[in-house]
């Protein structure tokens, strides 16, 4: 189910493309990602060498920190659940998120400025997200940046050691720009990867000696090593450095986890941080609701992951966009419908509600009923077009019909799908 959701984003995008109205506005991904510090200490337990750290919260944590670094030039860094935030902004004006400093009342100026506000970066979208925390880190010069990462790979369905001696900058720029630059290296998973090919790709990227080559290797094998026991489906390294006083380094850190092993990874899942992701997509969460949001107008509830894909496809068709999807799965009860309709009208866009259910598992008469439920009680304004199909059909007609509101029931997804786009386009 979260995998398909996390293609059902793409599919949004892509149908977005097709209708040249601009990709989706959520990006968010269902895998847990965790904060650089966090993934920094997993990375050291893996005996992968990293800059020296300190997360701090406050400003005068954040002076603290610095202060322990006995004069030294260090970094501070927006935490913060994105990439790009080097060439990012803060709301307030503050140009980057990682600055290079060399006074602890500098980095505590900084932190003044961080905290407390969002950083927007190419990957958050244009409201940003909220840093809660930096970390200070020993500044370690690079000489060469370097990208390293872990990934499963559709093609060969194994993962794949991903390198490239072109790190620092976005690996899909190096992809498109210059593909030759990117060296990718199947992992036999019952194995492991192999130290021999790890040296080969090393040397191929060319580190400066034979001893870095080693270290490299030896990175790239411990990176697999926490990717297979910790049950990531991302470990990226950008940039993977060779420091100007000769070591291998990681100085930045994104580790995402399968959801799907949240319960052999409890300490991992711990590590979630969920003033990082979308509020709502959190509160359905609670109810066991799947919830994602897009940027169109129309308010969709449907059951599974394929109905959501079909209905987006044939609401697209019609000219309409959703505002948004929930899905109530198979169990839901009236109750978590109506949280559904909460949810699905926090979105001030919304400009008319389609439920689209096949009954299966999930009674159309549940569905009713939480419809009728929330309809009165949240005093619904705007257009509730209904297609409900399946299991408990007759009975769900026959609760909204006596219920006496006014509710658009179709029988036919096509027609359904029409009259949701047309409400949504004469609404104000
Ligand atoms: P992001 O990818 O989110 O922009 P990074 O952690 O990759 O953030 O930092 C951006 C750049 O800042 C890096 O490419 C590197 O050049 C520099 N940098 C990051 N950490 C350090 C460090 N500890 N010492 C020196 N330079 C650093
Ligand atoms: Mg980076």
């Amino acid at each position: 189910m979260i995998r398909a959701y996390n293609l059902f984003r793409s599919r949004a995008s892509m149908a977005n493309s097709m209708l040249r109205a601009g990709p989706a506005a959520a990006t968010q991904k269902r895998f847990l990602s965790i904060h650089e510090y966090l993934s920094m200490g997993m990375l050291n337990k893996f005996g992968i060498d990293t800059p020296k750290f300190i997360p701090a919260k406050t400003p005068e944590e954040a002076y603290e920190a610095a202060k322990k670094f006995n004069g030294e030039p260090v970094v501070i860094k927006a935490q913060v659940l994105a990439g790009g935030r080097g060439k990012g902004h803060f709301d307030n004006g503050l140009q980057g998120g990682v600055h290079l400093v060399k006074t602890p009342e500098e980095v505590r100026d900084f932190a003044k400025k961080m905290i407390g506000s969002k950083l927007i970066t190419k990957q958050t979208g244009a409201d940003g997200r909220i840093c809660n925390a930096v970390m200070v880190a020993e500044a370690r010069a690079p000489a060469h940046e370097y990208y390293a990462a872990i990934l499963n790979d559709r093609v060969t369905q194994l993962p794949v050691l991903i390198t490239s001696n072109q790190g620092g900058m976005s690996i899909e720029e190096v992809a498109k720009e210059n593909p030759d630059a990117i060296i990718t290296t199947p992992i036999d998973y019952t194995k492991g990867l192999d130290l021999k090919a790890a040296e080969e790709v090393a040397h191929k990227l060319g580190f400066s000696s034979p001893k870095l080559e080693k270290e490299a290797a030896e990175t790239f094998v411990n990176l697999y090593k926490l990717f297979d026991q910790k049950d990531a489906t991302q470990v990226e390294i950008n940039p993977l450095v060779e420091t100007k006083d000769g070591a291998v380094l990681c100085l930045d850190a994104k580790l995402g986890f399968d959801d799907n092993a949240d319960f052999r990874q409890e300490d991992v899942f711990k590590l979630r941080d969920t003033t990082q992701e979308d509020a709502s997509e959190v509160e359905a969460g609670k109810y066991g609701l799947n919830f994602i949001k897009l940027d169109g107008n129309i308010g969709c509830l449907v059951n599974g992951a394929g109905l959501a894909m079909a209905t987006l496809d044939v609401l697209s068709l019609k000219g309409g966009k959703p505002a948004n999807f929930l899905d109530v799965g198979g169990g839901a009860n009236a109750a978590a419908v109506k949280k559904a309709f909460e949810l699905l009208l926090q979105s001030k866009d919304v400009r008319a509600i389609f439920v689209n259910i096949f009954g299966g598992i999930m009674r159309c008469d549940v569905i009713a009923e939480g419809i009728i439920q929330a309809t009165k009680e949240l005093q619904l304004t705007i257009p509730l077009v209904v297609r409900l199909q399946g299991t408990k059909e007759a009975e769900a007609k026959e609760l909204i019909k006596n219920s006496g509101l006014k509710i658009f029931a179709y029988d036919h997804l096509d027609e359904a799908a029409q009259a949701a786009v047309q409400k949504a386009e004469t609404q104000q």
